[in-house]
């Protein structure tokens, strides 16, 4: 479990990080989003201990990280945007290299270090790092940063310069590693990548959180955002019957009557699911589009922090 209790940063009078408090529990992968200089990096230095708040604090499953640097560093694994390779070794001298750096003898390093390449896909890869892709980087990255088997995995800008194979890579990997319970931050300001992965989210802007919740929650606060159109797709086990709903502007309906792109004013997703009922008709799928999630964070982006 991760916790930031009012934390806060300074730097030339100005706050880095502002007051911030949130709980992220355990199991839980969870997206902190903002634009650059919003805050999410100076946030993730001081959970990892490397740099000291001007206030409040960061815990670690109940420890406080500034104050026990050592044992926390041992519960966490921290994937920088850039990771350091020795280019030289292969994956798995260098997964070795980090082992002892945690004092893991050769039996434990002998169990774990393949399953690590083998959770990032670089199981029997004998080249040395030096010859690796930026994705085959990113991967290692993350058996690094599970290499002391950690209950937190922090993970800053992970997709960056990453190919969609890449990325596609780096999702499989993460849902595997939150199912064996390991608390999961994902820093970015890509939305696609924090929005395909995370459970929930955070959105920093100017040092404060302006949102915090899933992203369910977030499309429920879509009419607050000041979106002008909202893009709902729905797909049913029947036709689609007419939808005489006020704010719906446009409908595209598929070939076959089932599937409908519908553009509307406000969130009228209650509204459909009341007309097909009473209609008979079985919804397979009524959800907020992706585009418009996206919009609604990037109006968040363009909050002043209000709290
Ligand atoms: P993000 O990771 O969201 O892009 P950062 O945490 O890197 O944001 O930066 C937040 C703010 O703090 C920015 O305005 C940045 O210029 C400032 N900042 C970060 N590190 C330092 C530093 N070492 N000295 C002075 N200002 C800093």
């Amino acid at each position: 479990m991760i916790e930031f209790k009012n934390l806060t940063k300074t730097y030339n009078g100005i706050n880095a990080v502002d007051n911030l408090s949130l709980t992220i529990e355990n199991g839980e992968i969870f997206g902190l989003l903002g634009p650059n200089g919003a805050g999410k990096s100076t946030t993730i230095l001081m959970l990892c201990g490397l740099i000291q708040p001007t206030s409040g604090e960061c815990l670690i499953d109940g420890t406080e990280v500034s104050k026990n640097p050592v044992e926390v560093k041992r519960n966490i694994g921290y994937m920088p945007e850039d990771v350091g390779f020795y280019q030289n070794l292969t994956a798995e001298q260098n997964l070795s290299f980090f082992a002892k750096l945690y004092d893991m003898n050769k039996e434990l390093r002998d169990k774990k270090i393949p399953e690590l390449l083998e959770l990032v896909g670089l199981e029997g890869v004998e080249k040395t790092v030096g010859g690796y892709s930026k994705g085959m980087r990113q991967r290692l990255g993350i058996a690094k940063a599970l290499i002391n088997d950690p209950s937190v995995v922090i993970l800053d800008e992970p997709t960056a310069n990453l190919d969609p194979q890449g990325v596609s890579d780096y999702r499989k990997i993460i849902r595997q590693i939150s199912d064996s319970e390991k608390t999961v931050l994902v820093s970015s300001h890509i939305l696609s990548e924090v929005s395909k992965v995370c459970s929930d989210v955070g959105i920093m802007q100017k040092g404060r959180l302006v949102h915090r919740g899933s992203w369910q929650e977030l499309s429920g606060s879509l009419n607050i955002c000041g979106l002008e159109s909202i893009i709902i797709n729905l797909e049913a086990e029947s036709e689609i019957p007419e939808l005489a709903i006020s704010d719906i502007t446009g409908t595209e309906i598929s070939a076959d009557g089932r599937r409908a792109v519908i553009t509307a004013k406000s969130d009228v997703r209650s509204e459909i699911s009341r007309v097909l009922n009473r209609n008979n008709v079985l919804i397979k799928e009524l959800c907020i589009d992706q585009t418009t999630l996206e919009d609604a964070v990037l109006s968040y982006y363009n909050l002043e922090a209000a709290n």
